[in-house]
């Protein structure tokens, strides 16, 4: 039976309307490529409670599940697993995102989203997160 993985991602908006990107590291599946920032929902966990906690460990910044919009919901089939990924959108957290696991961040203008090579489940979420700007 094929395994379901639900990953929750957010995509955080700062003032000037980027868009923040991170870079998957070496070592990791699809590394080198852009994804929004995130990660696998635990047993037990909501996708908000995820990604608060992964914005924690990931970016070293807080946020609140209050300022979590929710956006849109990919459904991917990769090889060996099917990966369900809602998406976020917030414009409020405190403090800077910093790449704490060594990871690259990039700040993307909407339009130049599409210029950043990224896993083939966060792509269709591109032109509903530029509708939604
Ligand atoms: O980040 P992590 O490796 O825990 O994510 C689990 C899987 O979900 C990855 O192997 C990747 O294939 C997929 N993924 C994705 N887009 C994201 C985050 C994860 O396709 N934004």
């Amino acid at each position: 039976m094929t395994k379901v993985v639900l990953v929750a991602a957010v995509a955080l908006i700062d003032r000037d309307g980027r868009v923040l990107l991170t870079e998957r590291p070496e070592g990791k599946s699809m590394a080198g490529l852009w994804e929004f920032p995130g990660g696998k929902v635990e047993p037990g966990e909501t996708p908000e409670a995820a990604l608060i906690r992964e914005l924690s460990e990931e970016l070293g910044i807080d946020t609140a599940a209050s300022c979590l919009a929710p956006l849109t919901f990919a459904s991917h089939a990769y090889a060996d697993f099917h990966l369900l990924m809602p998406l976020f959108a917030c414009r409020k957290w405190e403090g800077i995102p910093q790449g704490r696991e060594g990871q690259r961040l990039a700040w993307a203008a909407p339009k130049a989203l599409r210029d950043y090579p990224m896993p083939p489940a966060d792509l269709p979420l591109i032109p509903i997160l530029r509708d939604w700007l």
